[in-house]
């Protein structure tokens, strides 16, 4: 991989109900890609933390539990491996008490903030279903900007993932949605970023498929960086290990070309700023 210094800060292990493999196997990738820093962070869906019918019974609050005990286990099976601990927390706002339970008395690394679905609606997966058209699209994104700026408000995460991610859903395959008309909420979001000192997650899980909607967008980063912008996390976002760390290196190349010389890292919490340093072609 044509950078010196790599780090995934997002992935799942079986942990998840959407993991393929166990934490070990996801390790042994991360050891043997030489990542400078790799973070697992499996869900933590607030909304479900205490086993909803709804969602088929997935309880949560087992889940943070096992996957921590596991953090713990691979940190001594991989010692030359900087295994961040990580959670992602989808839809804090929807269960506050879940999100301060999942969070408490766990030294995380990273603390990533989703949002899978709005409150009162279902998830995003199951809207695309649906063919919507432009103004309802507008009142879904209303809707999602609002929650996320809510959660920017409550701010007990470090990072923002994948702020597109309703497109994933509502777009459709190699389309290349446009921002322009939501501009003003993106920057709403962005600067509050940049005001409390989180990050902005290029979630590169998209970014070699052309089967799916084209995201997350260089758009996106380039107004965030004229914004002053400079904090943002890489994650894979990979299920299995063939996809750790997959879509960063092209990552790296779209922040350069905007102008980013710099990455985030959260260790203990604490934003690192690592160097974006290209190793040319010929001493690759
Ligand atoms: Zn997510
Ligand atoms: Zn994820």
């Amino acid at each position: 991989m044509p950078y010196k210094i790599l780090a995934d800060c997002h992935s799942h292990s079986n942990c998840s109900f959407d993991g393929e493999a166990p934490m070990e196997a996801m390790c042994a990738r991360a050891e043997a890609l030489g990542l400078a820093y790799y973070a697992l962070t499996d869900h933590c869906e607030c909304d479900q933390y205490d086993g909803s019918p709804e969602f088929g019974g997935r309880k949560y609050y087992d889940v943070v539990r096992r996957a921590w005990r596991e953090l713990e286990e691979n940190r001594k099976r991989f010692p030359n491996l900087r295994l961040l601990k990580g959670i992602e927390l989808g839809q804090p706002l929807q269960n506050l008490p879940a999100a301060r339970d999942a969070l408490s008395g766990r030294d995380y690394d990273v603390v990533i903030g989703s949002l899978h679905n709005i409150a009162g609606m279902r998830d995003f997966y199951h809207l695309g279903e649906a063919g919507f058209s432009e103004e309802a699209l507008d009142r879904i994104f209303e809707a999602y900007f609002n929650e996320i700026c809510e959660m920017l408000e409550w701010g007990a995460f470090d990072t923002l993932a994948h702020l597109t991610y309703p497109l994933r859903y509502l777009c459709k395959p190699g389309e290349r949605p446009s921002f322009a008309r939501y501009g003003a909420q993106l920057d709403r979001i962005f600067k509050k970023l940049i005001e409390d000192d989180k990050a902005l997650e290029f979630n590169t899980s998209r970014l070699l498929r052309t089967d799916v909607p084209v995201l997350p967008d260089r758009e996106v980063f380039s107004r965030y960086h004229a914004l002053g912008g400079r904090r943002i996390t890489l994650g894979a976002d990979a299920h299995c290990p063939g996809n750790v760390a997959k879509g960063i290196p092209e990552a790296l190349d779209i922040l350069r070309e905007i102008g980013y010389t710099e990455y985030t890292v959260f260790v203990g919490r604490r934003p690192q700023q690592i160097p974006i340093e290209y190793i040319p072609a010929e001493r690759v």
